[in-house]
């Protein structure tokens, strides 16, 4: 895995959290740099990323740093059946998530109309729809093409993490 270069990020990373009015900490910005290398993540992988900067944080205070960050917009939590709690930086641009059944790498796929909601339901029952989170499911590309061998090998190194 190659790592990306987190030095164009931070002070990206720490205007958009002055912008959302809150407090800029190593912390905070660190979480960000890492969705911003490994989009989709789950709380611990990001915590494990943010160790290897500032090694002294807790596992609570990065998971309290992922909730203030969603909480303030800055974050997304999609939560697919079956998965823990994921997170990642693009946000509010109605985007989409496949999901794949085999090995549970999860992609974006944009809005399929462009605008929120995408979707309209049959019947509103008096609400105002403001957004639809749609869940693909399928196989991906390299799940698809594997024979019965590379399947195993999948399951094999899920084992080793
Ligand atoms: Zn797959
Ligand atoms: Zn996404």
């Amino acid at each position: 895995m190659t790592t990306t270069q987190p030095a164009t990020l931070a002070p990206d990373g720490a205007s958009v959290l002055r912008a959302a009015g809150l407090r800029v900490t190593d912390s905070r910005v660190q979480v960000m740099i890492a969705l911003a290398a490994i989009p989709h993540a789950g709380a611990d992988a990001v915590y494990a990323r943010v160790r290897e900067s500032l090694p002294n944080t807790s596992r609570q205070a990065v998971y309290n740093v992922l909730g203030d960050l969603t909480r303030a917009g800055i974050v997304r939590r999609i939560e697919p059946a079956g998965q823990p709690g994921l997170f990642e930086l693009r946000v509010g641009d109605n985007h989409h998530h496949v999901i794949c059944t085999n090995c549970g790498v999860v992609a974006d796929v944009d809005c399929a109309v462009g605008h929120a909601p995408c979707l309209t339901p049959s019947t509103e029952g008096g609400f105002v729809i403001a957004e639809a989170e749609v869940t693909y499911w399928g196989l991906c590309g390299d799940c698809r093409s594997g024979s019965t061998a590379q399947v195993s090998t999948n399951l094999i190194s899920t084992k080793e993490k």
